[in-house]
């Protein structure tokens, strides 16, 4: 099979008909073996109906239906497990991304030879509450991710290699970030592709603003996964170090000037009354504690059962019988 298209949708009822019957000209017209996955998160319109039906007019069309709503990222993951296509599209279900850039998508990871091929959508129809913060987020995620030719992380529009989807975990809200899930797992081609955008034509957005906020949270943490998942104590250890240090050192000073002042007879020193005592005080309790934090973190990662996952690309063996 060609190509698998996922498509989470979450109350799109009156956009599904319109995107299948899209979806099936580009693909017929273009001669792919296909497949269309629906993943219903957990709509409470029409919806699923809509999909029943469509998939009783098409042997292509597939659905898989969540009893609640769980999130774009959840939708994908499900979707992403079930698809057979040598090439994985992505698509929303709102009729702001175009089906007729399937070919080309199709073509930049077969011919080019591309991991992961992600929409940008360089002229947008969305409101600039939209636009302006979310230009200030691709670049942060450029600068973190480590991926600088990316301008549009978050585009519902993108194409992958099959492996990519079946060695990456997408979860929580971390669908704004799978270009940098693919770099972490070991995909370091990935390319762009300009894509026509279009204003929702029915409906609205499910995303309010919060979408900024837990954005850039979510990017912490996965910069922090990614650099320290495996091993915490190299960044915590680190922090309880110098803390330790430090903290050392101010008790040093708060000891030296305690027997200075026993010994002189017009310098008086009070430890309660000295900065360094306090200094002491937090700066090695807070190192114990980073500490601590990195230990409890080794024991986690010890009983993970990803500590041990490796992405092989190639492995040569000889087998008795080849070497003769
Ligand atoms: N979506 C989903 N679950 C959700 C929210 C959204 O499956 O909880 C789907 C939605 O139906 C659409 C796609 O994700 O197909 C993108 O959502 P939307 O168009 O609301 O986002 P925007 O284009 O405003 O960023
Ligand atoms: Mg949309």
């Amino acid at each position: 099979m060609d190509i698998s298209v996922v498509i989470p949708l979450f109350n799109e009822e009156e956009s599904l008909p319109e995107l299948a019957t899209w979806i099936e000209r580009v693909m017929t017209d273009n001669g792919f073996s296909y497949e269309v996955i629906f993943v219903d998160d957990g709509s409470t319109d029409r919806s699923m109906e809509v999909v029943r039906n469509l998939a009783a007019a098409n042997p292509a069309i597939r659905a898989v239906s969540f009893s609640r709503n769980y999130g774009k990222s959840p939708a994908l993951n499900v979707g992403f497990k079930r698809a057979q296509g040598d090439v994985v599209i992505t698509m929303d279900a709102d009729l702001q991304d175009s089906p007729d850039e399937i070919p080309e998508l199709y073509r930049m990871i077969k011919e080019e030879g591309y991991d992961l091929v992600s929409g940008w959508k360089k002229k947008r129809y969305d409101p600039l509450s939209k636009t302006i913060p979310t230009k200030l987020f691709n670049a942060t995620a450029r600068k973190v991710s480590g991926i600088p030719n990316l301008h549009d992380f978050n585009c519902g529009l993108k194409a992958y290699r099959n492996a990519v989807v079946k060695h990456i975990e997408v979860y929580g809200d971390m669908h704004r970030y799978i270009p940098y899930l693919a770099k972490n797992a070991g995909y370091r081609k990935i390319g762009e592709k300009v894509v026509q955008h279009q204003a929702r034509k029915y409906g609205h957005t499910k995303f309010g603003l919060d979408r900024f906020v837990n954005g850039y949270l979510d990017l912490a943490t996965l910069w922090f996964q990614s650099k320290f998942g495996v091993k915490p104590m190299h960044i915590f250890g680190l922090f309880g170090s110098l803390m330790f240090i430090l903290g050392f050192i101010a008790v040093l000073v708060v000891l030296i000037l305690k027997i200075v002042s026993i010994n002189s007879t017009t310098y008086h020193f009070y430890v309660t009354k000295s900065v360094y005592f306090y200094l002491s005080l937090a700066a090695m309790v807070m190192g114990l504690q980073f500490f601590l934090t990195g230990f409890i973190g080794e024991l986690i990662t010890r009983n993970s059962p990803e500590r041990n996952n490796y992405l092989i690309a190639e492995e040569i063996n000889h087998t008795p019988d080849s070497s003769k």
